[in-house]
């Protein structure tokens, strides 16, 4: 029967948390996907989860914070450079046994796959190869059109992701600029049987590619290389396969351009939806259908799964509700929490890319004198290695960090 309490839209990781969140308030999930099952996802996405994520995603799905966690890396060491200097260094303690690390460093694709296994057992239903076109609200309910049906549901939540069909079927805009700067995204595959230092490094001005910022970021299995070019660079150039194994030799040991996973270039969107909910308190949008930050700061998935988790504690408040009232109230602040923290992250993403591309002279100064003076402050060398990841205190008024 095509009808259901609640319907997720999207097997991407923020469907999938939405739905073991779901399962976890004992309501059946069902996930509509426009996809077909066993689909390879294209390009490099997250690596860098953090541990509020890994606590969020124990919680509703026992085991699973404390699995991405075991089959991640911590780096242990990280660094920055300016110009070619070493301007910060820290170590890090090595995590405690039996306790989630600040952080886990993985690619997305494992991500999906440990949620996929987490769902699976959970019992979620997912009804693949069926994309949503379009979908109508109504104070009595939700209308989903798909490719080969028509779907009745009380509630909704669309993880449909950042083209979100929900989200256009119900006239939200997404707000905020895209940013003019443009970066190289390159994954390769470690050498497993002779590896490098596990550090994460970030290069301001790398004196070996003509002055441009790199980072590197190891993952399990693999790192993650981001260029940022100039203005006036050819991005089809460095964003080739030529390209990259002509520029990649001169930052980091010559045999992983031969072990590219990926090569992506983007120039970041810093959008959030106008509301998160409809008129008729039917419908949450989660993750990418709701929000696109840059990815320095690592705050996409990392708001993408607490928008699921209080999303779905909205939707499981309104289902219990005694009056309509009641419920339409129970959607509509889950909804403004979230979209709170839509736009605190979206500033948080903004501060972050204005301190590494910002060009006005008062930040180039900031930077530069930083840079001069660290090896006597070392405040000022943490600043010019936190500065690109944005602040990380959370908004006082979230219950999550992000
Ligand atoms: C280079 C890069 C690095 C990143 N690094 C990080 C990081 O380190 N940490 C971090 O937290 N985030 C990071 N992110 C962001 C992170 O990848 C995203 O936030 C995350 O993928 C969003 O997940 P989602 O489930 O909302 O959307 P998606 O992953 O896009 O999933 C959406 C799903 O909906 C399906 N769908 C689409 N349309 C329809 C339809 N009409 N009907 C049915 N189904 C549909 C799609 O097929 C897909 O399965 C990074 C992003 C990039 C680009």
């Amino acid at each position: 029967m095509n009808y259901k309490n609640v319907l997720i839209i999207g097997a991407g990781p923020v469907g999938m948390t939405a739905a073991l969140a779901l399962h976890h308030h004992g309501v059946k999930a069902t996930i509509i996907e426009a996809e077909k099952e066993g689909r390879e996802r294209a390009g490099s996405r997250a690596i860098y989860i953090h541990r509020e994520t890994l606590k969020l995603l124990e919680s509703i799905s026992p085991g699973l914070g404390f699995q991405l966690a075991e089959i991640g890396i911590v780096w242990p060491v990280k660094k920055t450079f300016y110009r070619g200097d070493e301007v910060y260094k820290r170590v890090y303690e090595p995590p405690k046994p039996n306790t989630l690390p600040a952080f886990s460093s993985l690619h997305q694709h494992e991500i999906e796959k440990a949620l996929f296994k987490a769902c699976q057992k959970a019992g979620v239903e997912f009804i693949w190869d069926e994309p949503v076109t379009n979908l109508t609200t109504s104070d009595k309910g939700v209308e989903v059109v798909t490719s080969k049906r028509i779907w009745h549901t009380e509630y909704l939540l669309a993880a449909d992701g950042s083209r979100s069909s929900v989200r256009q079927a119900l006239g939200i805009e997404f707000e905020g600029p895209r940013t003019s700067d443009t970066f190289i995204v390159v994954d390769v595959k470690e050498d497993e049987a002779n590896p490098p230092p596990i550090e994460r490094i970030f290069h301001y001005h790398h004196p070996l590619v003509g002055g441009r910022n790199v980072m590197y970021v190891p993952f399990a299995g693999g790192w993650r290389i981001d260029l940022q070019l100039f203005a006036e660079d050819d991005k089809d150039y460095y964003a080739s396969e030529a390209g990259v194994k002509d520029w990649l030799p001169k930052v980091m040991d010559p045999k992983y351009a031969e072990d590219i996973t990926w090569i992506s270039s983007y120039t970041f969107y810093q959008a959030v939806a106008s509301n998160y909910t409809d008129e008729h308190k039917r419908v949450i949008l989660a993750g990418e259908a709701a929000h696109l930050f840059a990815p320095f700061g690592a705050r996409g998935l990392n708001s993408g799964v607490p928008d699921a988790i209080i999303g779905v504690n909205g939707i499981a408040k309104a289902l219990q509700a005694e009056t309509r009232e009641d419920a339409r109230k129970a959607v509509e602040v889950a909804a403004n929490e979230r979209l709170a923290a839509g736009r605190w992250n979206r500033e948080c993403s903004n501060l972050a890319l204005e301190h590494i591309q910002g060009t006005s002279e008062e930040i180039h100064l900031k930077r530069e004198m930083s840079a001069f003076l660290a090896p006597h402050i070392p405040a000022l060398g943490k600043w010019l290695d936190e500065g690109p990841f944005g602040p990380k205190t959370g908004h006082p008024q979230l219950s999550t960090k992000y």
